[in-house]
């Protein structure tokens, strides 16, 4: 989990305690002498279930130790989808646990004694919940102040106010025929502007226009929209 989320960005707000992050391994949370924290499944069937004492017991030592969470999420495919809204949500919460499952998942129990929501990233199934919950990690650990150092690209990142952010363009400005468009060479912030919000705009209606729907549209927003009214993306 460290190696996922420890570089970059993440890396340097973990260091400088913007965030924090504990794992814990739930064979700490055992009694056995094999650290066992799966069994097989009752009915019978393929594959392990991961017991849920270990997570009962997790969960409790987190809680003695740092406080009761303000939320558990057991991540599971079977979970609310994630998405830039939830992990909004999140990031306004000061402790959240994840649990993460293996094999063909965690006793249903965990469901009901331990985790208080359930988190999907998707219509997929991985074989752990550690990507899940790096994915969740990072995607709420952005919206935490101090974590990005420009506060403005969180800002006009994509599902922020709704719609796609604009594309993004770096030297050098002409490759093998593939020119960046030249009003944002022009140096003229207003035409950059209007240019950005236009593309962000064009492309959202085009990929996906429910994103429209609920946005947080102003008033250029709209005249860009009734322009952009039957034209497809370029
Ligand atoms: N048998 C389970 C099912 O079909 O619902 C899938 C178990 S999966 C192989 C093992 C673990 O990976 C899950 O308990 C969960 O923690 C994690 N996982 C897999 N896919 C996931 C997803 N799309 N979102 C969140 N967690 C997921």
């Amino acid at each position: 989990m460290r190696t996922m989320v420890g570089e970059g960005v993440l890396g340097r707000a973990l260091e400088r305690d913007v965030v924090r992050l504990g794992v814990h391994d739930l064979r700490d949370y055992t009694s056995d002498r094999h650290r066992t924290v799966d069994d097989v499944p009752y009915g019978g069937g393929p594959g392990m279930v991961l017991k849920a004492e270990p997570f009962i017991a997790a969960v409790g030592d987190i809680r003695s130790r740092h406080g009761a969470p303000d939320a558990v999420a057991l991540m599971s495919p079977q979970g609310r989808p994630f998405s830039h809204r939830e992990a909004l949500r999140l990031s306004r919460l000061r402790h959240v646990v994840l649990l993460c499952g293996r094999y063909e998942g965690v006793d249903d129990r965990v469901r009901d004694m331990v985790a208080t929501e359930e988190i999907s990233i998707g219509d997929y199934v991985l074989t752990g919940g550690e990507l899940p919950a790096a994915v969740v990690f990072d995607a709420v650990a952005r919206f935490v102040p101090g974590v990005v150092g420009d506060a403005r690209s969180v800002d006009d990142d994509s599902f922020v106010r709704g719609p796609f952010d604009h594309p993004h363009f770096t030297r050098p400005a002409e490759l093998d025929g593939h020119a960046v468009p030249e009003v944002l060479l022009s140096g003229h912030h207003g035409e950059i502007r209007r240019w950005r919000k236009r593309e962000a705009l064009r492309r959202t209606l085009a990929r996906r226009p429910d994103l429209l729907e609920g946005a947080a549209l102003d008033s250029e927003d709209r005249e860009i929209l009734e322009e952009l009214d039957g034209v497809g993306e370029a």
